[in-house]
């Protein structure tokens, strides 16, 4: 393969530049040319490519969102929208593309693959965790360091004020950005989409924790349940502690990527260029047991996300 091409696409997560590196980095050590579509598949549609070379992606492996742009393309969804990108592809000889991206930009390399025969490689870019197939995807760590930040930020004046805070983090269906910075924050409750809440159960556990010292108490509830202030008007019809809610928003994510999605970030766009140097395409790339994983396209997407209980028992066991 002599040309391929890279695109960011869906949301943008913190350690996709520093992929978008890797991919043209490794591309270069083996021969390749490689071509920067702008603004993900609607650049791909509409002819936004930009050559790439060694020095395009210098002093961009510490920068949050993505050099490339990214956006969400409905013409994708149709028949003639994938013609066009297709016919984008061959008009500048790109043989490989390379699609940074959550699930519904890999449902869109997976019709390149197998609808047009385009070698397809796929790198997990969402803050989300929400694809079953990798143990973590690029940006979630990074947005979970920043939910802290945040959490840790708040319980300086929830607890000198005696209050419950709650705070909304996103990860649209899936838990795992409430999991995770509510086990690390130490929050006393996280509220998530796979898990069905009892608020007069909440209050119980809140009173318990007063009973027993505490002065201010952390709920960390998932976008995909309802947002803060919802949730905190519901809490406080309920409870007599005053409840603030905070939504963190956007800032989750935008920042520097952490070492961790760096890491990830190097391994995933090295692996993906190395699969199509060795010929092999409508494929995605992951982190599994710690150890980088490739696997079919087909398979990946159709992936149920499981949500991890015995985690949730560990915050409940040590929460209080
Ligand atoms: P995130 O998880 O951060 O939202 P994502 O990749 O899942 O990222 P989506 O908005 O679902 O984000 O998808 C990104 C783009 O992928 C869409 O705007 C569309 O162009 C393309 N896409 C999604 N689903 C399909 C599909 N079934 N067929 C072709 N293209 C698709």
């Amino acid at each position: 393969m002599k040309r391929i091409g890279l695109l960011t696409s869906g949301g943008d997560a913190p350690g996709m530049n520093a992929a978008i590196r890797a991919v043209v980095r490794t591309a270069i050590y083996f021969g390749m040319e490689v071509y920067g579509i702008e603004r993900g598949y609607a650049g791909l549609l509409n002819d936004e490519i930009v050559p790439m070379e060694m020095r395009s992606v210098s002093n961009i492996v510490q920068c949050g969102g993505t050099k490339l742009r990214t956006a969400r393309c409905l013409e994708m969804l149709t028949k003639e929208g994938q013609e066009r990108a297709v016919a984008t592809l061959n008009k500048h000889g790109i043989e490989g593309l390379v699609v940074i991206g959550g699930d519904g930009s890999f449902r869109g390399a997976r019709v390149l693959s197998e609808q047009y025969g385009v070698p397809t490689i796929g790198i997990p870019g969402t803050i989300d965790n929400d694809l079953e197939y990798t143990d973590y995807t690029l940006g979630f760590d990074t947005a979970v360091n920043t939910c802290l930040d945040i959490i840790n930020k708040l319980r300086d004046t929830m607890t000198s004020h005696e209050r419950i805070s709650v705070v909304e983090v996103m990860g649209r269906h899936c838990g795992d950005i409430a999991l995770y910075s509510g086990i690390a924050s130490g929050a006393e409750i996280i509220v998530v989409p796979e898990i069905a809440f009892d608020i007069e159960e909440i209050v119980s556990k809140i009173n318990h924790s007063r009973a027993n010292g505490k002065h201010s108490n952390i709920i960390v509830i998932a976008e995909g349940v309802m947002g803060a202030e919802q949730f905190a008007k519901q809490l406080q019809s309920v409870t007599s502690y005053s409840v603030r809610p905070t939504c963190i928003g956007h800032v989750q994510r935008g920042g520097s990527p952490s070492m961790a999605d760096r890491m990830l970030a190097a391994q995933f766009g090295n692996k993906a260029v190395r699969l199509l140097a060795e010929g092999k395409g409508n494929r995605v790339v992951g982190i599994r047991n710690n150890q980088i994983i490739d696997m079919d396209i087909i398979e990946a997407v159709s992936m149920k996300k499981t949500f991890n209980h015995e985690l949730y028992e560990t915050l409940q066991m040590i929460s209080m």
